[in-house]
C-alpha cells in the first residue's frame, strides 16, 4: 500500500476528514486527490467586462478545487438537523449537532473569529410567519462570508499541506477493490496521457455534486446500491436589501416554508444573501443561478438575494429527478444563452422582460443575465407556487411582491442519488466510506464537513 488513507475530493468533506485524521492519527499516511486547482489558482474567468457569462471551462473554478463547491460560497454554516442533509439518520441527532459545533470551533480558530453566529431561538418572526401561513425553521448559522471563508480555507490548507500529500488537477478515473483488502485509485495528473495508480487500506470518497456522474458510475461498477433523490427547482429573487432587513439583521438567513393553496406543494426560501450578489453556477456544462455575499462592508451591495425552490422527486416509472431538473435548466440556457432574468411585474402580467424595462426598474441587477420570460421555462405548477409564496412573503416583508423585484432562473439544486451506507457511512465494502454531498446524505457545508470528521474518527479508532 502507498497510503493508509486516500481521500477523493478536497471539498469540505475531504478537508475535514484530512484535518481530523492528522489530529487523531498523525502516524497515518494520507493522500488527497482533487480534480481542480489549489485554492490560490482558482479563478473564474467571468470579470463582467471581457467575459460576461460562463465559457464552460474544463474544470469549473467555482465548483472544483481546494475548498470544493463551498470555496466561493457565502460560508453560511447552519447548525441544524432541520435542513442541509439527513446525516442524523445515520449517526443520530445529538452527534450530528455536536460535530457541526466542532466544525464551527475549527472554522472560528482558523480565521473565523469575529464573525457572527445568528439564531432563530426566541425570535418574534416565528409568530409573524405562522400568522401568515409561513413556517420559520429552527437553526443557528455562522456567517463567515465569502472573504473570511476563503481565509479559513487558506489557513486549513497551510496547516495540512506538510502532513498530507495533495494531488491537484488529478481527477480520479477509477476506483478498484484489491484482493485481500484495500483500494486502488487510478488518476490522470494534469491531463497526462498515461494514468497513474496508488493504493491504500481505506478510501474516503467525497466528490460532491460536481462528482455526481462519476459517483454513479463507481456505484454501478462496484454494485453499491443507490436510490434516486429529489431535485429542487425554482428562481433566485433579488430585491432592495432594506425590504428584508428586519429579518436579515436579526437572523441573517431565514429558512421559511410555505404550503401552496393550489397544489399543496412546499415552497421554501434557500441560501439568503443580504447585501450580496447573484452569480452563475456551472454544473456539468449547465448554467444555473446561485448567490453569495461578502463580510467586507466595501463589497456589500444594495440588494439581498435568496432562492425560492420547490422539491420534485420522481420514482415510478420515471426515476431521474436530476434529469428532469437538467432538462428545465437546459431549456432556460437554450432560450437565454444562460440565466434568464425577469421582473416580477412582467411575470404576473404575462410578458417578457427586456433590457429597457430592467434598466428602468428600481432594482439594479447584480448579475448580467438575459431578460426573458420564465413562464416559458418553468412548469406552471412550480411557477404558480413561487408566485403564491412571493405574495405570502410580501405580508412579512412588504415590498417583496413589487413589480421591480427581479427573478433569475433557473435555480436548480441537484441532489446526488443516495448511496446505501451503514451507521458508519461505510459501504458494503469494509474501509470504503462515502461522505458529503456525493453520498446524497448531505447538502450543505456543515453537514458535509461533519460527515468528514465522523468518518475520520471511525478510521482513527479502527
Ligand atoms: C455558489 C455556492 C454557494 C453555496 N453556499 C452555501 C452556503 O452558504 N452554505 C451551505 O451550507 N452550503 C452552500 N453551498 C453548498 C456547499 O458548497 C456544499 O454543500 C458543500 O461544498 C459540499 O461539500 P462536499 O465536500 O461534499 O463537496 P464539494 O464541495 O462539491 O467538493 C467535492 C470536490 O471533489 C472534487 N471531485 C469531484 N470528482 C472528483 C474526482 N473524480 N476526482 C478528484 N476530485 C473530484 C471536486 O472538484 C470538488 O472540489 C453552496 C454551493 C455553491 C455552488
Amino acid at each position: 500500500m502507498n497510503y493508509d488513507v486516500i481521500i477523493i475530493g478536497a471539498g469540505p468533506g475531504g478537508i475535514f476528514s484530512a484535518y481530523e485524521l492528522t489530529r487523531k492519527r498523525p502516524d497515518l499516511k494520507v493522500a488527497v486527490f482533487e480534480e481542480g486547482n489549489p485554492l490560490e489558482k482558482r479563478r473564474c474567468p467571468i470579470d463582467g467586462v471581457k467575459v460576461r457569462s460562463c465559457i464552460r471551462c474544463r474544470t469549473c473554478a467555482i465548483m472544483n478545487g481546494f475548498g470544493g463547491a463551498g470555496a466561493f460560497s457565502d460560508g453560511k454554516y447552519n447548525i441544524t438537523n432541520d435542513f442541509g442533509g439527513s446525516l442524523y439518520e445515520h449517526i443520530g441527532k445529538q452527534q450530528a449537532i455536536d460535530l457541526m459545533k466542532y466544525v464551527d470551533e475549527i472554522n472560528v480558530s482558523h480565521g473565523g473569529e469575529g464573525t457572527r453566529m445568528y439564531s432563530t431561538a426566541g425570535t418574534q418572526f416565528k409568530k409573524l410567519c405562522i400568522q401568515n401561513k409561513l413556517k420559520l425553521l429552527d437553526a443557528s448559522v455562522r456567517h463567515l462570508g465569502t472573504d473570511i471563508n476563503y481565509i479559513v480555507l487558506g489557513n486549513l490548507y497551510n496547516e495540512l499541506k506538510d502532513k498530507v500529500d495533495f494531488f491537484f488537477r488529478s481527477p480520479v478515473e477509477k476506483l478498484d477493490i484489491l484482493e485481500g483488502g484495500g483500494y486502488r485509485v487510478t488518476f490522470r495528473k494534469d491531463g497526462q496521457e498515461e494514468p497513474a495508480a496508488v493504493s491504500a487500506r481505506y478510501c474516503i470518497v467525497s466528490v460532491g455534486r460536481s462528482g455526481s456522474k462519476w459517483m454513479e458510475k463507481v456505484c454501478g461498477e462496484l454494485d453499491i446500491p443507490t436510490k434516486s433523490n429529489r431535485v429542487d427547482l425554482g428562481v433566485r429573487v433579488e430585491l432592495p436589501a432594506v425590504i428584508f432587513s428586519d429579518l436579515t439583521d436579526e437572523l441573517y438567513e431565514s429558512k421559511i416554508v410555505y404550503r401552496t393553496e393550489k397544489f399543496e406543494d412546499n415552497v421554501r426560501t434557500f441560501c439568503m444573501n443580504p447585501n450580496g450578489i447573484v452569480v452563475n453556477e456551472n454544473t456539468n456544462g449547465i448554467v444555473t443561478v446561485n448567490g453569495h455575499s461578502f463580510e467586507d462592508p466595501e463589497k456589500k451591495t444594495e440588494n439581498t438575494n435568496f432562492a425560492l425552490l420547490v422539491s420534485k422527486h420522481f420514482s415510478v416509472p420515471f426515476k431521474d429527478s436530476n434529469g428532469y431538473g437538467e432538462s428545465i435548466a437546459r431549456l432556460s440556457n437554450m432560450l437565454g444563452g444562460g440565466v434568464i432574468v425577469q421582473r416580477f411585474g412582467d411575470l404576473v402580467r404575462g410578458r417578457r422582460s427586456n433590457e429597457k424595462r430592467i434598466a428602468e426598474g428600481l432594482v439594479t441587477p447584480t448579475l448580467a443575465a438575459t431578460p426573458g420570460d420564465l413562464s416559458l421555462v418553468l412548469p406552471k405548477r412550480i411557477l404558480d407556487g413561487i408566485i403564491e409564496m412571493i405574495y405570502a412573503l410580501d405580508k412579512i416583508a412588504p415590498g417583496t411582491a413589487n413589480d421591480d423585484t427581479l427573478l433569475y432562473g433557473v435555480e436548480v439544486k441537484f441532489y446526488n442519488m443516495e448511496v446505501e451506507l451503514d451507521e458508519n457511512l461505510e459501504t458494503k465494502y469494509s474501509g470504503l466510506y462515502i461522505i458529503g454531498d456525493g453520498s446524497g446524505v448531505t447538502h450543505s457545508l456543515s453537514h458535509a464537513s461533519a460527515s468528514g470528521i465522523y468518518v475520520a474518527r471511525r478510521i482513527a479508532e479502527s
